[in-house]
Parts: structure tokens; sequence; C-alpha cells
């Protein structure tokens, strides 16, 4: 049967008269790789299927969260019990409690946690403790990374491998903006002169460990401990962005991973197992001057709602359960990308795969990439091609060169010899 988005066609053109774009959040509209995106009815296991009858073997896992893959029978069954409780309460609750416990556990580093809505939020908000706690004004972020889309880290690199400030988007403020320094991430050249020059008025650095926003980029070996050495010597924190591998490259995140100890983690995706959830902790002195303990204003309707806390608690503690959850994850991922990149290679593609644990991405590119500027040496074109070759054959990737991969626990080797055969055919498109 020919691949036909027909319906989800149809149905893009309606959203689009009432929701900007058509989406809720850019990428989800196919503007980097084209055509249509298909609209999804529902998903179970390691697929998902769209409006149009197509069925889809899922890399994207709702862009992280969905390690377990898709509606795991534990995790809805204990939602299911829970939403007869009631869906909001807005006063304080033992799952709370016993969620923070769980991650305090898992990331000895989080001595106290806040829960919020989303990794956006966690961003923003220990971005300003962070502030108050140094009493300095700046930031540092790389290039490449994304913390959400508040203000202040909505912003990247100009040329040259430090740049003050440059906003991102329209409506961000340059006063705002001129606050976050922009480095090449990998350079500690480059993070040493900025602290050379405006050590006393930065605050913190941020960073994601493992950067899955550029497509997946490795941490070269010392990197993350030159940083670690850099903002001690200069009095400002380090911050860990783990919203995406939290719970995602080891249980306790990159930081038990590479083995480096940050003043402040930001959570997200898994700890909220599919639902809308953020998270941000750290040392104790400096997480008790957030209010009410402190005078750091921050607060949320929604936030530790019972149903988030309910698929984060389920979610965590099936895989705290299994002693070989990430070794087996992992060696799924190694296989799946192994397969693939002998595929590649039979096309004379020498192309750049990166793998940590079981998050993944293929660089479309023979030159080593290691920064967002080497990022962007990819060859877009290509992987276009190959993204849509791969979607006709029901292989469902993020549609973006510059995005991670993910695996989850219920891809199955079946689902993995089928994404290896797909690609060859896709590679046959791309030559
Ligand atoms: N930080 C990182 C590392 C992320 O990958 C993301 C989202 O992809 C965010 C923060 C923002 O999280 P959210 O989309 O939940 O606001």
């Amino acid at each position: 049967m020919a691949f036909k988005l027909d319906k989800s066609a149809t149905a893009f053109a309606e959203a689009k008269r009432y929701i900007p774009g058509g989406v809720n959040s850019p990428v989800r509209s196919f503007r980097g790789v084209g055509g249509t995106p298909p609209f999804i009815a529902k998903a179970a296991g390691s697929h998902i299927f769209d409006i149009d009858g197509n069925k889809y073997i899922d890399y994207v896992g709702s862009w992280g969260p969905m390690i377990l893959g898709h509606a795991h029978p534990e995790v809805i069954a204990e939602l299911s019990d829970a939403l007869q409780r009631g869906t909001s309460y807005g006063a304080p609750t033992l799952l709370e409690t016993e969620l923070a416990r769980l991650i305090t556990e898992a990331v000895p580093s989080m001595e106290l946690v806040r829960f919020v809505n989303s990794g956006t939020e966690a961003t923003m908000s220990v971005l300003r403790l962070a502030r108050a706690y140094t009493q300095r004004n700046k930031i540092v972020k790389f290039a490449g990374c994304y913390h959400g889309h508040h203000d202040s880290l909505l912003v990247k690199a100009g040329s040259g491998a430090t740049t003050l400030g440059v906003p991102d988007s329209p409506g961000v403020p340059d006063t705002i903006a001129g606050n976050t320094i922009t480095v090449e991430y990998n350079d500690a050249q480059a993070l040493t002169t900025v602290f050379e020059r405006h050590g006393q008025d930065i605050a913190a650095v941020i960073i994601e460990p493992v950067p899955g926003n550029m497509g997946l980029i490795l941490p070269r070996p010392g990197y993350l401990e030159q940083v670690r050495a850099l903002t001690e010597k200069y009095g400002a924190l380090l911050i860990f962005d783990e919203v995406m591998s939290g719970f995602r490259v080891a249980y306790g995140g990159a930081q038990e991973l590479y083995d480096i100890t940050p003043d402040l983690t930001c959570l997200g995706k898994v700890i909220g197992g599919g639902l809308p959830v953020g998270a941000y902790g750290g040392r104790r002195d400096i997480m008790e001057h957030i209010a009410p303990a402190g005078p750091v204003y921050q607060a949320g309707t929604l936030s530790g709602n019972p149903l988030a806390m309910t698929a984060g608690l389920a979610t965590l503690r099936l895989i705290a359960q299994n002693p070989d959850f990430y070794e087996k994850l992992t060696s799924m991922t190694t296989a799946l990308c192994a397969g693939v990149q002998a595929q590649a290679l039979a096309f004379g593609f020498n192309f750049q795969f990166h793998q940590v644990g079981s998050m993944f991405g293929i660089f479309f590119t023979d030159k080593p990439v290691y920064d967002y500027n080497s990022a962007k040496r990819s060859d877009v074109g290509a992987f276009n091609t190959f993204f849509h070759a791969m979607l006709e054959q029901g292989v469902y990737l993020a549609p973006s060169q510059f995005e991670a991969a993910f695996m989850s626990s219920a891809h199955t080797h079946t689902d993995i010899g089928a994404t290896i055969a797909a690609s060859g055919n896709a590679f046959a498109r791309v030559a």
C-alpha cells in the first residue's frame, strides 16, 4: 500500500486555522524537513499510529520522556487509579515527597528538589536562584545547547568563540540577552577566556552535559572536569541541565556517568513519565533560598500535579526494579547504531554516529562533530531525504538533523532489524 498522509494533511490545514503554524511546538510542523507531519492517533510500546492508518517504530519518544515505551501497562494502571482521586489539589501530597526522595537518592547532588511543569520552567527558575545566591547577573551557556524558551537562555553565539548575548528571537530584550555569554561547547580555552574577562560577574554556567539539542554531541574526555574546575575557581555555580539526560543516560544521569558533581541540576522528561513535569534541585544551602524556605520567589498552580507525580513515580520505580535496565537499553542502541552505520558505509557514507546509552544520532558529514559549528557542516538536504525515506517505511525519527533519537525498553530486536533494513533503502535514496 502506498504511503499516504491525506488525512494528516487535512488535519494540518485545519489546525493552522486555530493554532500558529498548526502546532504547539515548532519542530512538530516538519518545517525543517518539509512535507506533512503525521497527526498521531495513539501510541503503544515502541510504536505510534497516525490518523491515516500508518504505523511507525518511534525513536522520538515524545522527545525523550517515553523511556519505557508508550502506554506502559503499569504506568497506565497507576494513572487510571490516580485519576479516580482527582486531577489537581493545589495542596501538598505524599506523592511529591516520594518522587523527590527517589530523585535525591538517584542523584545525590540534588539534596532538595522543587517540582515545576516543564524543563523551561526548571531552567528559568534555577537561573533566578543562581543569580540571587551569588549576587551576580551573568550566565554562561553553550552554543547549540537548548534549555527552554525563556529570555535569558534563548540566546546563541554570533561569530567568534565568545559572544555577548545576541537574542535568538524577536521579543528577547537586548538588556536580558546581554547578560548571557555564549561559548562553543567542548572548548575549554574559550570558557577560560570568558572567566578571565567576566569571572567576577558570572553567576552560573549552565550546560547540557551531553548536548542533545544540536544533534547528539559527546563531551571530550576531561572537558566537563575543566568546566567544573573553572566554575569552582571563580565562585560561579555549575548547573547541569539534565532535562534530557537525567534518568536517560544512567539512573543518576550524566553526572553519574561522568562522575561530576554540579551545584544545581534541572530535570524533566523521564521524571514525568510522559506528563508535564520539570524539576530543579541541588545543594541544600543553595536550594534553601527558594520560597518559602528563603526569599527567592517561584510558584506554580499545577506544580507537583498528582497525575504527573504518579506517572513519574511509576516510571522510576519500574526502571529501578530492573538492575540491567540501562545495560540492556544501551546494548540495543549499540546494535541499532552498528547496523545502520554498516548500511551507511555500504553506500560509501562515512557519517558520524554518536551514542550515549539510549540516546543516539547521525550527523550527515564525514568530518568530526564536537560543537555547534561542526554540527552545522552536516548535509541537511541528505538528512531530509533520509528522514522521509525512513518515514515512508514506517520509522519515525525526529524531523531535524539537529535532534537526538531515543531508544525505549519497549523496542524489540524485530524493531531494530526492521529499522536497519529500512535505513539501507533510505541510504540508497540519498546516494
Ligand atoms: N533543557 C533541555 C536539555 C531540553 O532538551 C529541553 C527540551 O527539549 C528543555 C530544557 C526544555 O524543556 P521543556 O520543553 O519541557 O520546556
